[in-house]
Formats: structure tokens, C-alpha cells, sequence
């Protein structure tokens, strides 16, 4: 047992007490700083606290000179406290200024101190101040006084939290919890809409209640007895998903195993615990050691490992916390807050009611983003920071129109997104009343407008939104959304309830798409420089003939005798059709052959996703029924711009001559081959661009339900002649701003086109 644990543990007690005080923050932080020179033995205690631009504000001490408090400000890059800062480490050092980082500040009175011994303060996942105490004699902190500072500094935490917030406010105590606005965050939207609602952290939060335990010998045994239980269940988790798994995931699990066994890590625990901490607290102040790393590791695996260690970390405290540790989502005003999130949580949360989802994780096709879509709820990711600055309860404001969070917004942002959401259910309930009617132009042509769906849970939007059918199914989300891969029977399961669901209204089966940003762990798969333009879609499907297969049984036992429309993504050249074709034949001859049962109707269709197939058209004329323009992917290749990277993402746009072209000439290839055209990328759910689609010909267009309304409503108003006739001109001469003159002329066509 480390030498000065009872001092630790009297330091701690102390502690309690003056977290328990009533006292103002200062004087109970003036307090703290004493208990701790006294208890560490040391001449100089300070506190300094990180302020919004990264600064570092002294704001109490025992042995420096009173009048510096509040004064003496160190920028983010200066002296020792910033390099702690910095770099999220403790530092300890003999003599302090001869060390290159040490910055003099004359008003303190530091001259007569030599050893510095500095920790990070830190709090969700962010360095909040710096804790630092200092003694006139040079000498080396030994490693059980860190040890000790720190698991101080993570009382002290809280305390110090509570300085960067002001008073609970009087004029609204049921929308903000505490404290001055906390700003606003940016991020990819992943659903659309609006939330408001009050933060629940899926990471378990530690409250300040509960950092000191009563009895340290049932608190080692209550640590001891979830360290115990926390193995078990990895064990049985590898048991089960193990075998199924492969090797290389197997390999993961076994890395992930071996953490949860390490017993420096018990050991750090235990420790924790000994010096007064609950086992709770104990996991806390681990847990943000390892964030804090993850935070400054560059390095993607060590990152992994961080991600790993946290995320046992948090399993350990689930385990302890046990019901009630679990994140209370109430009723309909919840907004869940997560670093990462597995498909079937949000699923579990999303029962009780959530009116938003707010991720630190990037990818907009992660399984936790697919789920979100499919159920409605407004969800933005990749925000970084997002946990560090979100607050268990606080209010926010989830704007996935824009990408954007407000934390704790004061009364002129709140006011301005209840007038915003007041228009929004206004437009709703016009685009509502346009349900039953058809998408019909002024001029007489009919426009199919339909869904796109990956999950059966999508498809309550078809009857809600008015859709005329369910224009891409992206079958490859019922892999990516559960553990191991789907089995035959599973397959045609969920084909024929989303079948079933659609009610004889058409539906597009877009065969396995995966690949690319859609990566299956279970399948293996190796990493790529690009996956964007590698080994994915039709290709990864054409070389796992088994897997494809199966899928294409699955689709004709699902269509039985009624009708099948399949689709095979990311076509580059005719061959890749004929194989994938002559594959789904095979199935339907094999089903007749077996069962006597064969589609009624069989149709057969392409996605346009690579620039290529377009100039390929006319030697598909007889073999394929439709073409549907996959814009997500086209975009991207066309225009050379990574659909995952934000700054180049939202770079190029379609309406643009160079595109408009391209699209208008494998129209007219295709309608000269009797080749049917339709869209389904998400750029038809901006009316401006749907509107450019059915000028060229394209009569069915597939897109999220909420985009539905919109475009059927700009569809009614115009008269689709006039609108080509006008897009051609421009088409033909452009000059200036061409997006810009398109908006113009579907302005004049009466198109609201103040959100395009
Ligand atoms: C597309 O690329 O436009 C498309 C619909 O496919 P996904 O977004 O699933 O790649
Ligand atoms: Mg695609």
C-alpha cells in the first residue's frame, strides 16, 4: 500500500466535507487549496481554471500572493500549468525554472519555489483547469503523491465546474437547467428535423453524490464483485458471438478480453478506492485519464485502444450502477447524447420517446445513423467536443436542418426555434393535405415520388408520408444492424413483411450494397487506401457468389408469385449487369424448377453510380427495365469529391451544366432503348433538383419520407414544359452563377426556393 494512503484518505474525508459545505464555490475552493498544502506537505497549493479561449486563470491558492488571484492568466501555450494543460498529463518536476516551459510572473512570488508538481483537472473528457502544488526545496514527488493529486483534482472537478456556471436561471426553470448559454456545435445531420428536448447521457455519469464511499472494505468487495461480473459476461459474449464471428473479430474480442483481465487496471481501481473514493468514482477518474489520452492520441490504433479501454470502463460502471446507473429517458423530452452507439441501444432508447440523437461518431452510415432515420428522430453526428460540453439534463436544441446543437441557448435562440418549429408543423400540415392527391405537374405529368427504406421500421413512413411505393430498399441494412450474418430464412423474412407492409404498392430491392463506408466486421474485410472506389457493391458481390445467392433465393421465395423488382448497385460496365443478372435468373429458374412458384412479374433494373455506365446504356437496350441514378455515389465519382469528407462533400452540387448534361443524354439513351428512369439518391429531396430530374425525364424519384411533401408540393405548381424549355436554355449558354439562375427560374416558376 502506497506510504501516505491514511493521509490520502484524511485528505479525502475532508474533501467530503467541504463538498458538503454550504459555502460559497471560492471560499470553499480557498478551503481546498489549504487542506491540500497542508496534507501534501507542501508550501504552495493553486488552482488554475481553463477558461473558454484556452487561458489559464489562477483562481486560488495557499502560498502564492493573494492579490494574483484572478489576475494572473496564462495563455494556453504558457509556462508549466499550460504545457499540463496541453498535453492532459501530469508533470513533475525538481526545479522548476530551469525547465525551458517555466514562464515567471513577478506578481505571484514564485522566485522562492523550485519543485512543481502539476495535474490536469478533468472533466468529461475535457482538461477544465490545472491543480498544481510547488515547494521551496528542490525534490521529486513520488509517484503515489501524483497518484494522490490527481484522484484530488477529480473531486475538485466538480467543484471547479460549478465556477464557469452562474445561477440557476429564474425566468425559464423548466427549459434550462443551469448556467449561461452554452454555445452552439456543428456537425453532419444524419435525420432531418427539429428537437428539443433535455440531455441524457448514454455514457453513465458519475454524480458528485456518489464520489466517497461510506465502508472502503465493501467498496473494495463491491468493486472486486463488478470486476467479477464484468469478466463473466465478456467471457460469455465471446462464446457466443466468438464462433460466429471469424478470426479477425475474434482477434479484437480476444484484445478487449485481455484488458478487462489486466490487473494493472484492477489494480489502478482498487487503488482509488483505498485512497476514500467510491468504486464508481474509483472507474470515473480512470475512465477520464483514459479520455483524456484518447484525446491527444494521434495514432489510429493506440486510439482504438483508448476507444476500448473507455468503453470497458463503462461497461464497469453499468455493471456497478446496475438499474439505476441506466440513463432515465423521460417520456417524450429526451435528447440522447452518446460518443458511439450501437443500433439495438438506440433502438431500446428510442421506446421510451427521444425527441433527437447527438453523436460524436462521423460516419452518417453508421448502424446508430440507419436506425435514427428509419425512426424518425433528429439525429446529428461527428460533433466534436460533444460530450465535453453537454451537460447530463441540459437543455438543447437539436437543429438537423442546419447541423447544428444549441447548448443551454438563451431566450432569443429558444423564442426563434419555437417560431421555427411553429412553421415547420405549418408546412407539415400543408404537405399533409396534399397526401391523397397525386404528383401531378400543371401540365399533366405524373411523377411517382418514392421512399427510401432499409429497414422494415421505415416503412410506417409509406402510408404517413403519402408515397407512392418504396423506390430503393437498401437490403444491406438488416447485415449491418445485427451481429452475425443473416441466415436464408432471415432474408426472406423481412422481405416478405416489407412486401406485406407495402401492400402491393411497388417495391425496389436494391441488392447488397455493402463495401465502401458499409463495413461488415463479420465479413472480413481488408482495408483499403480508397474504399470508396474498391472492392464494394456489385463487385464484392459478384466474387462472394454464396452470399449473393442466398440473397437473390431470398428475394424470389419472398415475391413467391406476385411481383419482384430487383436492382443491382454500382454497375461499372454491361458485364457486371449480365453476371449479376444471369445469377438472379438462375435463382428464379431454380425457385420454378423446385417449388412450381415463380415471380408474376419480374423487372429488373440498374443503378447509374458510376460515370462509365452511362455511355453504356445503349448496349443494355433489351436486358434491363429501368435505370435508377444512385446521385450519392454519382456525385462523387463525377465530380471527383469523397461523399465521407465534409469539406469536399457538400462542394459540388447537381444542379450544374456539366452534370444536367450528362444526365440529359443517358436519358435520352435510355428512353430510346425503352429503358425506364428513375432517382434515388437523397439530392431529389431538394425540389430545385427533383424538379431538374423530372424536366429531363426522369418520372419516378425515390427519397427520404420528410422530402416527400416538399416535392410533391413544387411538383403541382409547375408547369413542367415551361420549367424544360427554360433549364435547356440555360443548360445551353450558362454563364454566371448557373445554380443560381436555376433557383431563379424555379422561383419564377412559383418554387419556394428560399432553403435550397
Ligand atoms: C446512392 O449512391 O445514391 C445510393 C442511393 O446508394 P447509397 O447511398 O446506399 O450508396
Ligand atoms: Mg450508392
Amino acid at each position: 500500500m502506497p506510504y501516505n494512503m491514511p493521509a490520502t484518505r484524511v485528505l479525502m474525508n475532508n474533501l467530503r466535507q467541504v463538498m458538503a459545505e454550504d459555502g460559497d464555490t471560492r471560499s470553499r475552493l480557498d478551503h481546498v487549496v489549504r487542506l491540500i498544502a497542508s496534507t501534501m506537505v507542501a508550501d504552495v497549493c493553486s488552482i488554475y481554471l481553463r477558461e473558454p479561449d484556452g487561458a489559464l486563470l489562477l483562481i486560488a491558492t495557499e502560498g502564492l500572493k493573494p492579490e494574483a488571484v484572478n489576475k494572473t492568466r496564462l495563455t494556453a501555450f504558457e509556462g508549466l500549468v499550460g504545457f499540463v494543460a496541453r498535453t492532459a498529463e501530469p508533470i513533475s518536476i525538481e526545479d522548476a525554472p530551469r525547465h525551458p516551459a517555466f514562464s515567471y510572473r513577478p506578481e505571484t512570488g514564485e522566485d522562492p519555489f523550485h519543485a512543481f508538481l502539476g495535474v490536469p483537472i478533468l472533466r468529461t473528457g475535457g482538461v477544465t483547469g490545472v491543480l498544481v502544488v510547488q515547494n521551496r526545496t528542490e525534490r521529486t514527488y513520488r509517484e503515489e503523491e501524483v497518484d494522490t493529486l490527481q484522484t484530488i483534482s477529480m473531486v475538485l472537478a466538480e467543484i471547479v465546474h460549478t465556477l464557469t456556471l452562474s445561477p440557476a436561471p429564474q425566468a425559464a426553470p423548466d427549459r434550462r437547467m443551469r448556467g449561461p448559454g452554452g454555445g452552439s456545435l456543428k456537425g453532419r445531420i444524419f435525420c432531418e428535423g427539429l428537437g428539443f428536448g433535455r440531455a441524457v447521457l448514454h455514457d453513465p455519469v458519475v454524480p458528485a453524490a456518489k464520489f466517497f464511499a461510506a465502508d472502503q472494505v465493501e467498496e473494495a468487495e463491491r468493486l472486486s464483485q463488478g470486476l467479477v461480473d464484468l469478466r463473466t459476461s465478456i467471457d460469455r459474449m465471446m462464446l457466443i458471438d466468438g464462433a460466429v464471428l471469424g478470426e479477425d473479430p475474434r482477434d479484437v474480442m480476444e484484445a478487449y478480453r485481455l484488458l478487462a483481465y489486466d490487473s494493472s487496471w484492477a489494480e489502478k481501481l482498487h487503488e482509488g478506492v483505498r485512497s476514500g473514493l467510491s468504486a464508481e468514482a474509483s472507474v470515473d477518474r480512470v475512465r477520464r485519464e483514459h479520455r483524456a489520452k484518447l484525446q491527444n492520441a494521434r495514432d489510429p490504433y493506440l486510439r482504438e485502444r483508448f476507444h476500448d479501454l473507455e468503453d470497458l470502463d463503462n461497461r464497469l460502471l453499468r455493471v456497478l450502477g446496475g438499474e439505476e446507473g441506466k440513463p432515465q429517458i423521460t417520456g417524450d423530452r429526451s435528447v440522447l447524447v452518446a460518443r458511439r452507439l450501437g443500433p439495438a441501444e438506440l433502438l431500446e432508447y428510442s421506446k421510451a420517446g427521444l425527441k433527437g440523437l447527438l453523436m460524436e461518431e462521423a460516419a452518417a452510415s453508421s448502424h446508430a445513423a440507419i436506425v435514427a432515420r428509419a425512426l424518425g428522430i433528429p439525429a446529428i453526428g461527428g460533433i466534436e467536443g460533444l460530450t465535453t460540453r453537454i451537460e447530463q439534463g441540459d437543455y438543447v436544441i437539436v437543429d438537423a436542418e442546419e447541423g447544428t446543437v444549441h447548448i443551454r441557448p438563451d431566450d432569443a435562440v429558444y423564442d426563434a426555434y419555437q417560431s421555427r418549429e411553429a412553421l415547420r408543423s405549418e408546412r407539415q400540415a400543408a404537405y399533409a393535405k396534399l397526401k391523397g392527391l397525386p404528383a401531378r405537374t400543371l401540365d399533366g405529368t405524373d411523377i411517382s415520388l418514392m421512399l427510401n427504406a432499409g429497414l422494415d421500421l421505415d416503412l410506417d413512413m409509406l402510408d404517413q408520408a403519402g408515397a407512392d411505393g418504396v423506390g430503393l430498399f437498401r437490403t444491406e441494412f438488416q447485415f449491418l444492424v445485427s451481429e452475425t450474418l443473416p441466415r436464408l430464412n432471415d432474408q426472406i423474412t423481412l422481405y416478405q413483411r416489407v412486401l406485406k407492409r407495402a401492400a402491393g404498392r411497388p417495391v425496389v430491392f436494391r441488392t447488397l450494397d455493402l463495401g465502401g463506408d458499409k463495413v461488415l466486421p463479420a465479413l472480413n474485410l481488408q482495408r483499403e487506401e480508397n474504399p470508396a472506389l474498391g472492392w464494394r457493391s456489385i463487385r464484392f458481390a459478384l466474387d462472394h457468389k454464396g452470399l449473393f445467392r442466398r440473397q437473390l433465393r431470398a428475394l424470389v421465395r419472398a415475391a413467391a408469385d406476385g411481383p419482384l423488382t430487383v436492382m443491382f448497385p454500382m454497375v461499372t460496365v454491361p458485364a457486371e449487369y449480365h453476371a449479376a443478372k444471369a445469377l438472379l435468373m438462375e435463382e428464379v429458374a431454380w425457385s420454378a424448377r423446385k417449388t412450381g412458384v415463380q415471380p408474376s412479374q419480374l423487372s429488373v433494373g440498374v443503378m447509374l453510380e458510376t460515370p462509365a455506365l452511362g455511355f453504356s446504356m445503349q448496349d443494355l437496350g433489351g436486358e434491363v427495365d429501368f435505370l435508377s441514378v444512385g446521385t450519392n455515389d454519382l456525385l462523387q465519382f463525377f465530380f471527383a469529391a469523397d461523399r465521407m469528407t465534409p469539406s469536399v462533400s457538400e462542394r459540388y452540387d447537381l444542379v450544374d451544366p456539366a452534370a444536367l448534361r450528362y444526365l440529359k443524354m443517358v436519358a435520352e439513351v435510355c428512353t430510346a432503348h425503352n429503358i425506364r428512369l428513375s432517382v434515388c439518391g437523397e439530392a431529389t429531396a431538394s425540389p430545385p433538383v427533383a424538379l431538374c430530374f423530372a424536366a429531363l425525364g426522369y418520372t419516378s424519384l425515390s427519397m427520404a419520407a420528410s422530402a416527400i411533401g416538399p416535392v410533391k408540393q413544387a411538383l403541382r405548381k409547375v408547369d413542367l414544359g415551361a420549367f424544360r424549355a427554360g433549364l435547356l436554355a440555360l443548360m445551353d449558354k450558362p454563364n454566371g452563377s448557373f445554380r443560381n439562375q436555376v433557383l431563379a427560374l424555379a422561383a419564377e416558376h412559383g418554387i419556394d426556393t428560399a432553403d435550397s
